[in-house]
């Protein structure tokens, strides 16, 4: 098995992977250049969509699932992974493959990616990999660099084509992605984290809802009192009814806000005690004892 995609994993993985390309790869900038191209003429085609760690960013899911007509519910049950791991501190969503012997890619087609144009990150970025160094005062914002990976039996390598590291970006389309992966990352390795902060259960599973279940996060969002007791642009509530990228960009400040503590939700004055309230108990919650459940948070 291989793996791709380096935005998220669990701590003590990430860690080891991270220091590993920091002090073996070769750092390459957007004019640094390399050769590759991948075509139905490779006498590899589609043998890397097998038997592959593929992580997925709740952008990933939210293309996927639209791409699919389902909603992020049936997605994540049908073609996602969840695995638990003691050191895991958010949410870790791999692509399921399938459950056959040859382990291929649910959306493997003869022809190539059968949801090309919404494939994963990972997807879009092999050849090139990314990576942050950690060694800035902030703790995490380190440089950013690209380095290339080089799988064993990959004939892509062999093409003549030449791209600038910038060329690719712009070939895959990966703008949108980054933008939503550098918001996710930074909830991932919030301060919070580093503080010696956990998620109970009930608030994992919150952050999962508000970030990849975005259909039953667009429930709780609207099926309790939350728009009545946080002061919400009417324009964004209706946005929010209809776009997943809306309900994203709230879910992300919902996580800030409620779990983190961040002032990213103006409270409505009518509510201001009672929020007050629920928060005390939510920071005196991560730090031990059990949590209100999202459901009960909304009450
Ligand atoms: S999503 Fe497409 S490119 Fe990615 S592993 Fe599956 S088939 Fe291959
Ligand atoms: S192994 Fe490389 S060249 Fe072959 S199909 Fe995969 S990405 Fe393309």
């Amino acid at each position: 098995m291989t793996e791709r995609g380096n935005a998220v994993g669990t701590g003590d993985q990430r860690e080891l992977l991270r220091e590993k390309i920091i002090h073996e790869q070769s750092r390459l900038g957007p004019r640094d250049t390399f050769r590759f191209r991948c075509h139905p003429g490779v006498s590899c085609f589609n043998t890397c969509c097998s038997d592959v760690n593929i992580f997925l960013s709740p952008y990933d899911v939210l293309r996927l699932k639209k791409r699919l007509g389902i909603t992020s519910t049936e997605f994540l049950e049908k073609y996602a992974l969840l695995p638990v791991q003691r050191d895991m501190t958010t949410p870790v969503v791999l692509l399921r493959m399938g459950e056959d012997e040859t382990k291929n890619c649910q959306f493997l087609t003869e022809e190539g990616c059968g949801v090309y144009s919404d494939r994963p990150w990972p997807c879009r970025m092999y050849p090139v990999g990314l990576a942050t160094s950690r060694d800035t005062e902030d703790g995490w914002r380190g440089d950013r660099f690209f380095f290339l990976l080089e799988e064993e039996g990959c004939m892509g390598h062999q093409e003549p084509k030449e791209w600038t590291i910038q060329e690719w970006l712009d070939d895959q389309e990966v703008d949108a992605y980054d933008e939503w992966g550098e918001a996710y990352k930074e909830l991932s390795l919030h301060k919070f984290f580093e503080e010696g902060n956990e998620l109970t259960p009930a608030k994992m599973e919150m952050f999962f809802n508000a970030t990849y279940d975005l259909d039953k996060f667009r429930e709780f969002v609207f099926g309790s009192t939350l728009l009545d007791r946080f002061d919400v642009d009417e324009q964004f509530i209706h946005e929010m009814e209809l776009d997943d990228e809306a309900l994203l960009r709230f879910g992300v400040l919902w996580v800030r806000f409620a779990l983190f503590g961040e002032p990213t939700m103006k409270v409505k004055p009518q509510a201001a005690a009672e929020v007050q309230e629920k928060l005390e108990k939510r920071v005196l919650s991560s730090k031990s004892g059990p949590s209100m459940s999202p459901r009960e948070e909304a009450s």
